[in-house]
């Protein structure tokens, strides 16, 4: 009984529903006719999976070949529907920032090579692209990662943290 499936994105194969005007897990687009944010004139190749805007192939890419972001959003640290909104070493402020996106409802996501071995065992961090940037996309510092789709008020929310609270960097 196919039809009683669950529907899938075909591009990236996750879970998708049927009234989903694009995949959120890739970008790929299933309505017709998605024009591009910024050129009204161009065919949206995909959404991007943090501000859901169509994009045309100028101004978005596809990262990995597989989740598509806007130029605005190409920098994050992304992986497996998460990208990271804080890094630090110190385990404190990491905590703070965690249980302060907890307090605004989201769904923050420790990624460490100390704090979680049973869900990266092989705490490979090459999976995150090395962004060159030294302010605090460090290889080693710990992560907070949150859903693509909290990631634009989890920002929010550790900019406020970081202006009112001058501990936080
Ligand atoms: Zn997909
Ligand atoms: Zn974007
Ligand atoms: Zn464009």
């Amino acid at each position: 009984m196919i039809d009683e499936e669950e529907p899938v994105c075909s591009f990236c194969e996750s879970g998708v529903k049927n009234d989903d005007d694009f995949c959120p897990n890739c970008g790929s687009i299933f309505a017709d006719n998605v024009k591009c944010s910024k050129h009204q004139d161009a065919d949206a190749a995909g959404i991007c999976v943090i501000c859901c805007e169509g994009y045309c192939n100028e101004c978005g890419f596809a990262l990995y070949g597989r989740v598509f972001l806007c130029s605005a959003h190409s920098e994050l640290d992304i992986f497996e529907g998460m990208a990271r909104v804080y890094g630090n070493n110190d385990f404190t402020q990491i905590a703070l920032v965690k249980s302060s996106l907890e307090g605004e409802g989201l769904h923050p996501f420790i990624f460490s090579r100390k704090a979680n071995p049973l869900h990266f065992p092989t705490s490979d961090y090459s999976v995150f692209r090395p962004s060159g940037k030294f302010d605090g996309n460090m290889i080693d510092e710990i992560k907070v990662m949150v859903p693509f789709q909290e990631v634009i008020e989890a920002e929010k929310i550790v900019s406020d943290l970081k202006s009112a609270d001058e501990n936080i960097l």
